[in-house]
């Protein structure tokens, strides 16, 4: 790397959708217009003295191996930090190896950390981990600050939840949790997927660490697993990357390449979905044949006000109720334009059944606590016409 590569600084007052476009690119000696792809997962010294100085102690624009860092990834890296407003981020192989780095890296046994209920099934796996090698996790209902309050004690360590949960599109007050946290020096640790980088503002409202699956609307085309935890410089070169260079949880360069790519183009097609998803969702309520239409975008969703404040949107998904399982299936066998599929953040439209799917794994109990009824649809948005959409949905009610 020549000097040429140090990352490009801009001006701070500058509107994230250009920062997104530009921050942090490392140009080579050839100057190139596009950011490099650096597919090497090792790098030379030009001494066996600079190779020992190297591994006492790396600069931040010094490499050793694609699994402690790479300038690809650190591009993808710094690009993510700067949006999301922390002071550093670590790129990872997926969304789950992030969840599962910002919370393994520093808990130990004994330690307690307070869960909303509300997650993802992988995301609940991990907690499930920490539990077996002696963490104690207490869950609560997420929208419910009260329930949050005599769960967190003066020892607790970190707090957990996903922002909007998935897939009933519960809202966590991010302000409210983080405030009873930090009375007691918890981390606040936010899985933000379904706010997505573009609605944000987790950071500014009190989170600690914010970790993302970049595979969902960062990539934005479903091509590549990703993801990534923003946080302080100290958490994450400190705690994150030990942990996860050691464990083999870096991203790949070739699919951090991809997601800054996906980057420059985020704001557009995430505000484009959200738009989108609001005429959906809009359309449907009221329709004959659903029980029920869940988007935080709605006025008439439990917590309507606080994504307002929160995220300013409502967010790129919608759940429906058709009321059945039959009736669930019958109208996704018939649908045309969405897909049946289980990843989200598209710019195809997707249909997921999360009770036989996503959240299959999950007690009949424990679905009933979460909204996961047999009727449940979960709609992932994409850059279709949003008439196209709506209407593809109604004949799939036959
Ligand atoms: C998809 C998802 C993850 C996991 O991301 P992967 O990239 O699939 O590993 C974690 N949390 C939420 C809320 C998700 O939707």
């Amino acid at each position: 790397m020549s000097q040429d590569s140090t990352p490009q600084e801009l001006n701070p007052s500058l509107h994230p959708r250009t920062r997104a476009v530009h921050h942090g690119i490392r140009r080579s000696q050839y100057g190139e217009m596009a950011e490099a792809l650096f597919m090497t997962q090792g790098f030379s010294y030009d001494s066996a003295e600079q190779a020992e100085a190297r591994f006492l102690n790396a600069g931040p624009d010094e490499f050793i191996y694609a699994r402690y860092g790479n300038p690809t990834s650190r591009m993808f890296e710094d690009r993510m930090a700067d949006l999301e407003g922390t002071e550093d981020a670590f790129a990872t192989a997926s969304g789950m190896a992030a969840v599962n780095g910002a919370l393994m890296c520093f808990a130990k046994p004994g330690d307690h950390i307070v869960s909303s209920r509300a997650l993802f099934g992988s995301c609940l796996y991990v907690l499930d981990l920490l539990a077996r090698f002696g963490v104690e996790v207490t869950y609560v209902d997420g929208t419910d600050l009260d329930q949050w309050r005599a769960a967190i004690r003066p020892d607790t360590r970190a707090v957990f939840f996903e922002s909007v949960s998935n897939p009933a599109l519960e809202v966590v007050d991010i302000a409210g949790v983080a405030e009873l946290a930090r009375a007691v020096g918890a981390l606040v640790v936010v899985d933000n997927v379904f706010a997505t980088p573009v609605f944000s503002r987790a950071v500014q409202q009190g989170a600690d660490v914010v970790v993302y699956s970049a595979t969902k609307h960062i990539d934005g085309s479903g091509r590549c697993l990703g993801g990534v935890i923003c946080g302080s410089r100290a958490f994450v070169r400190q705690q994150a990357e030990p942990y996860l260079k050691h464990t083999g949880g870096a991203i790949s360069p070739f699919n951090a390449w991809m997601m800054l790519n996906g980057l420059a183009t985020m704001e557009l097609r995430v505000r484009a979905q959200a738009q989108a998803a609001l005429q959906v969702a809009t359309a449907l309520h009221g329709q004959p044949g659903l029980v029920r239409v869940i988007y935080p975008g709605l006025p008439h969703h439990p917590q309507h006000d606080l994504a307002q404040r929160q995220m300013g949107g409502g967010g790129t998904m919608v759940a429906v109720d058709l009321g059945s399982k039959q009736a669930a299936f019958a109208a996704m066998n018939r649908m045309r334009i969405f897909q049946i599929s289980n990843n989200l953040g598209d710019a195809k439209s997707i249909v997921t059944h999360p009770a036989t799917t996503t959240h299959q794994r999950l007690s009949e109990e424990v679905r009933a606590k979460l909204g996961i009824t047999s009727g449940l649809l979960r709609l992932s948005i994409g850059l279709e016409d949003a008439g196209d959409l709506i209407a593809d949905f109604r004949r799939s009610l036959g």
